[in-house]
């Protein structure tokens, strides 16, 4: 920790999942803060959202009891797997055991209560909405307002997502994410009356999945393979498409779709960070979550890690008296683990919506024959995405100059 007269400043470029987590890392640690979002409103796109107990963990580091605000408007996922088409468990696993393995068990909550609550934590006054960057100086530490007003920090977070301006003009010439052949819908269902399983069938080409709100509805999400990015589509073609796809599934599977409301079905083809960029920071600039590593999100980790980045990020900074060693503290520490689970993310991707039938009896086996070593066996193969290192662990300490 610094001490000194002036507060340090950081200013963050996105008010999404990353960007209020930044914020009130920061704020946390005693920094001044600005937390910029173009929209008017914080209106989150998607319906729900898994938070694993990795992220959890790095919440709990922010003062101000977080992750007990996150449980009062949660549900816990309880026993939830995959299934086959067929209804047989492909691999299961329970709430409990995850708390007992990494402290706190999975949860899934509603993406507009999560932002909401987020930013209501925030300092008084340091979040603007309605406000977009139009430009940013990594060197200088200077965004410029679309209304030309120009402020400074000691350091500038790009939290602007997965079609991050900042990330073009940090990184110029190097790729962004590409369509990753997958596309996927979101909806909420009301639930009464429905003997529903709480998981995710694999069928032939795509996965369909439900999972319990507090509010009584069922978050449902469905995702398949794709060689195209799909054409857009009324709400009726787009529910006609899941019936075309899911509908053969069993029970409670076609009663499901039947209930989703065609006014308010979600899709959106899915883009992933096939190549790293080269750093996490430029300048005084940090890039963080989908901006940084956009995913597949098959292994419920997009926002997760935009968190994690997050309270690395402000952890590393306020530790160290110098901007740049902070920044290249925090590449070190984020690049290996999301590039990996970038990378893991897509593999699982391929595995839950694969084509092929003899492919999938291969995968079907291999994940039935992991599921009879039992359910600590499962979980051990999710440690490498469940355990959450606080970055003083991560980041190794650098020998004395
Ligand atoms: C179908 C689906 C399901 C998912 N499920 C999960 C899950 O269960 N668990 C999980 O952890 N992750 C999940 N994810 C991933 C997760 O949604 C994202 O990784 C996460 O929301 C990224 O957060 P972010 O803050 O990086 O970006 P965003 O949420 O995109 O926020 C970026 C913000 O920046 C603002 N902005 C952009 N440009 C400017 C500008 N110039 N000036 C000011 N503001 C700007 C935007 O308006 C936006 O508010 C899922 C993703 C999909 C597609």
């Amino acid at each position: 920790m610094m001490t000194g007269t002036a507060k340090r400043r950081a200013i963050v470029i996105g008010a999404g999942i990353g960007g209020l987590t930044a914020g009130l890392a920061f704020a946390g640690k005693g920094w001044d803060v600005q937390v910029l979002e173009r929209t008017a409103a914080l209106w989150p796109v998607g319906y729900a959202l898994i938070m694993a107990p990795n992220a959890q963990r790095a919440l709990d580091t922010i003062p101000g009891g977080i992750v007990e605000q996150i449980h009062s408007l949660a549900t816990l996922q309880g026993e939830s797997g995959i299934r086959t088409a067929r209804g047989g468990w492909l691999s299961r696993n329970d709430a409990s055991l995850a708390e007992e393995r990494y402290g706190h068990p999975a949860v899934v909550l509603r993406r507009a209560e999560l932002v909401e609550m987020l930013a209501a934590n925030l300092p008084p006054g340091s979040l603007r909405l309605g406000t977009p960057v139009a430009g940013l100086d990594a060197a200088t530490g200077e965004v410029t307002l679309e209304t030309g007003e120009v402020l400074r920090g000691d350091v500038l977070v790009a939290a602007d997502g997965i079609h991050s301006a900042a990330r073009a003009a940090l990184f110029p010439g190097c790729p962004g994410p590409v369509f990753a052949g997958l596309t996927a819908w979101q909806a909420l269902v009301p639930s009464a009356g429905i003997d529903y399983q709480v998981g995710t069938t694999w069928s032939r080409g795509g996965e369909f999945g439900m999972l319990p709100m507090k509010d009584g509805r069922l978050y449902v999400f469905a995702e398949a393979a794709a060689d195209k990015p799909m054409p857009r589509r009324t709400g009726a073609e787009e529910k006609a498409e899941l019936v075309r796809r899911f509908g053969g599934l069993r029970p409670p599977v076609p009663e499901v779709i039947r209930r989703i409301d065609e006014e308010a079905v979600l899709r959106a083809d899915i883009h992933s960070m096939q190549v790293p960029l080269p750093a996490f920071h430029r300048g005084r600039a940090a890039i963080l979550g989908d901006a940084a590593h956009a995913m597949a999100p098959n292994l419920g980790q997009g926002a997760c890690q935009a968190i994690e980045d997050a309270v690395t990020l402000a952890y590393v900074l306020d530790r160290s008296g110098s901007v740049p060693q902070g920044l290249a503290d925090y590449t070190a520490a984020r690049m290996p683990r999301t590039s990996l689970i970038v990378r893991r993310s897509s593999q699982v991707a391929r595995f839950a919506t694969m084509r092929n039938p003899a492919g999938q009896v291969l995968r079907n086996g291999m994940l039935r024959a992991m599921g009879l070593l039992g359910s600590s066996a499962a979980l051990r193969q999710a440690d490498f995405v469940m355990r959450w290192d606080h970055p003083a662990v991560a980041v190794r300490p650098r020998p004395p100059q």
